[in-house]
């Protein structure tokens, strides 16, 4: 059946993100609650969300909006009919009830819920309505968050629900995973027991919050919010409710029950208001010291807030094997968490599910894990595992396990889904060759390279792996939250700090020789970014002869907030797309000033809606919005391109002077009306060298070449000012630029 029509009812926090994502796949969609002022405030709030819930803003009114006592008649029209409204069963019965009166016959019927069993859910339908009841439980922020639970009943129209498992994949780019009726289903049931075992260990061992989230965040691959970072998110007066749905829902033997009892710091936290970031602080608070604002953190044992500690745990790579055998208190205390989640995932096979590996991907597309807790078994190692661990004789799977100790257990990825995705490609496919920050796969007639640093943060090893894999068509491709932020600053500094500025200058010379060698290398190369394509990251995008983007990117050139400028071809290549414009046909000075508004400000695009207006992706590049396809559609490309001939080199003629007086004036400006400082004022006037073409005027044509090094040199003379170390060191440490 052809979903082209979806009234939600319940307009809060989840009705409102469901809204906004069939709006972001051009779906016609109606939002009703209590009031029309209830949704028309949800309206409001998709709005103005950060990050944006909507990939265009100015579909907004895409949504229509109603209240269910007068605007009920817009579910007659509906070919999906989703409910998100609060989670009470006497709500939902009575919203069931008026749905199955007016829809139209056959039009497919969902609730959202978190907890509620679909048993309970439909007790009251007829077994003809039952043929089109299912759960959808979609998760927060529908936008962003990857996972799709489909539970059925057991009177289901099964074709009905593939058709629906299959809109939800193409036209939302959902992982769309189906779930037996049990509580939490698989997302919840295992995150949430995770982040208990994370917390209650914590507190057992006697570590501190900023320590505990040091271990259970990027070390285990697990996003760097943590455990208490992530409560504070969640709000921990929602986690106290969802804990007690749990308690009531799941047998008494149940190991969820071990972790699951009431703290009375947390008991008092919540009496206090201190329910997380939406209440007066939790775990953290940002708190004003003498007119600054700091970040404290709990202590667990006084319940005193004091400034928050930087825990370095020194490793940059998620490396569970090492992180569990560390002879001190963090290895103890992952190794007590990773196991205990094992043990406890491994329980739910083959009673809660038969596919072990859908658990894996639920915490992937639910949580962002870079592993599921199958995964982190099969790095530690079978045997490994069983050498440290007993009392697993109820575990079926682990006790089938223990017999044969077999190491390559995992067998596929990605069950849930027929899509060829990157995950099922790298069981099969060579690993050719890799280094610390890359790894290059090659899979029939062409290689795959992905980056593997911290937010794929970009080094001479990153490049190296690039210019290696162009003997066939690549694909630049990855599985991790983000395509790449950019340059390893840390990377950088480390030379600066040493006054090794020789190697800094060596080492943007080979990223700019290595981006020239992606856009002609004979075979065709092709980028498939997702979340974070930034400054260096970009540039290897732009480089690119394809690119198949995912539509949750956040692109842009960024360099100038740390007090520098793109070097690595992004200012030249921003230039080469914009003087292809008419206008810049009719005015020289149009091109640069363009670029030089959009560099200078730093502007990035959190779609591609945002992206094409200032040219950081173009109308032909693909957008898509399943991630698990951006691998094919890449594939599609390299067949579609057996001919495929390199681009012939750009060229450029720039207006020189006369453009940079013009960018002089606007930073004269700014610097007048003290938006900008003085070290403002010296980026931004490298930045205007590079963009005029230097001391060239408008006669001369200059090469790839020539503005690379103009690239060059404005990059060193800004890494080796103070001000510029400053920014960058800031920006290392807390994550956040230096505003002055
Ligand atoms: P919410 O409290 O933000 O919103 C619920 C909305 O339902 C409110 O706007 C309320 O006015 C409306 N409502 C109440 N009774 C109604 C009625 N009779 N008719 C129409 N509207 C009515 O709740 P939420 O967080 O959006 O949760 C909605 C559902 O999604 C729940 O079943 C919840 O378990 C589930 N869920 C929530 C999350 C989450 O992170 N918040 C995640 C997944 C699933």
């Amino acid at each position: 059946m052809k979903i082209q029509n979806v009234v939600i009812i319940g307009s809060g926090t989840m009705g409102s993100g469901i809204a906004a994502h069939l709006c972001n796949a051009d779906i016609p969609v109606t939002l009703l609650d209590l009031k029309t002022e209830i949704s028309e405030k949800a309206r409001d709030r998709i709005f103005k969300s950060k990050p944006p819930l909507l990939l265009d803003k100015s579909k907004i009114n895409n949504i229509k909006i109603g209240n269910i006592s007068d605007n009920f008649n817009v579910v007659e029209e509906a070919d999906w009919i989703v409910e998100a409204v609060v989670e009470r069963i006497d709500v939902k019965h009575s919203i069931y009830k008026k749905i199955f009166e007016e829809r139209k016959a056959g039009a497919i019927v969902s609730s959202n819920t978190s907890s509620i069993p679909i048993k309970i859910l439909s007790e009251k339908l007829t077994k003809e309505e039952k043929k089109d009841f299912c759960i959808t439980h979609f998760f927060n922020p529908v936008r962003y968050m990857g996972l799709l639970e489909i539970v059925k009943n057991e009177n289901n129209d099964l074709e009905k629900i593939n058709s629906l498992k299959n809109f939800c994949e193409t036209e939302l780019g959902k992982g769309a995973i189906i779930c037996n009726d049990t509580p939490g289903f698989l997302g919840n049931r295992v995150g949430v027991y995770a982040m208990q075992i994370a917390m209650t260990e914590a507190f057992k061992m006697k570590l501190s919050i900023e320590e505990a989230d040091a271990i259970f965040g990027r070390p285990m691959g697990i996003p760097k919010t943590g455990i208490f970072g992530l409560y504070d998110l969640i709000g921990i007066d929602l986690m106290a409710d969802v804990l007690k749905s749990f308690i009531k829902e799941l047998p008494e033997k149940d190991n969820f029950h071990k972790v699951a009892k009431e703290i009375p710091l947390i008991k008092k936290l919540i009496e206090t208001g201190y329910t997380g970031r939406k209440g007066k602080g939790g775990f953290y608070r940002i708190n004003k010291v003498d007119g600054n604002k700091v970040m404290e953190a709990l202590n667990l044992e006084t319940g005193q807030y004091l400034p928050a500690k930087k825990i370095n745990i020194k490793s940059e790579k998620v490396d569970l094997k090492t992180l569990i055998d560390r002879d001190d208190k963090y290895g103890e205390y992952a190794w007590s968490v990773i196991s205990k989640i094992i043990m406890y995932a491994s329980s739910l096979v083959p009673k809660i599910t038969k596919e072990f590996n859908d658990i894996d991907e639920a915490m992937r597309l639910g949580f962002n894990w870079a592993k599921g807790p199958f995964e982190m078994l099969e790095e530690i190692g079978v045997t490994n595992f069983f050498d440290k661990i007993n009392n697993y004789e109820e575990n079926v799977f682990l006790k089938n396990l223990a017999k044969t100790r077999n190491e390559k257990f995992y067998g596929e990825r990605q069950k849930y889904t027929d899509i060829e995705t990157l995950g099922k490609v790298k069981k099969t496919a060579l690993s050719v060759d890799g280094n610390k920050s890359a790894e290059i796969y090659r899979f029939k007639d062409y290689n795959i390279v992905e980056f593997t640093t911290k937010a794929n943060a970009l080094d001479y090893d990153s490049m190296d792996a690039l210019k290696k894999a162009t003997d066939k068509p690549l694909i630049i491709i990855n599985e991790s939250m983000q395509f790449s932020a950019g340059v390893n600053l840390s990377y950088t500094m480390d030379f600066a700090d040493k006054g090794d500025f020789k190697s800094i200058e060596k080492f943007i010379r080979y990223f700019q020789e290595t981006c020239k060698h992606l856009k002609y290398s004979e075979h065709p190369v092709i980028s498939a970014p997702s979340g974070l394509t930034l400054g260096g990251g970009f540039e290897v995008m732009v480089h690119s002869n394809f690119v198949a983007s995912h539509t949750n990117i956040v692109v842009g050139l960024v360099e100038t907030i740390v007090g520098l400028i793109p070097a690595g071809g992004g200012c030249k290549e921003m230039l080469a797309r914009w003087l292809e414009t008419d206008e810049s046909k009719k005015d020289p000075n149009f091109a640069p000033l363009k670029v030089f508004d959009i560099i200078g400000y730093a502007k990035t695009a959190t779609s591609p809606v945002e992206a094409e207006p200032m040219k950081y992706l173009r109308t032909e590049d693909k957008k898509i919005m399943n991630r698990n396809s951006l691998l094919e559609v890449s594939r599609k490309i390299i067949r579609d391109n057996i001919d495929f001939k390199a681009p012939k080199e750009t060229t450029f003629k720039l207006p020189g002077k006369k453009a940079k007086d013009e960018m002089i004036k606007i930073l004269e400006k700014l610097y007048n009306e003290k938006v900008i400082l003085d070290h403002g004022m010296e980026v931004g006037k490298e930045l205007a060298n590079v963009l005029s073409g230097g001391d060239t005027t408008i006669d001369k044509t200059l090469s790839e070449e020539d503005i690379f090094q103009l690239e060059l040199d404005s990059f060193m003379k800004l890494i080796e000012t103070k001000k510029t170390q400053e920014r960058i060191k800031h920006t290392l440490f807390t994550g956040k630029p230096l505003i002055n």
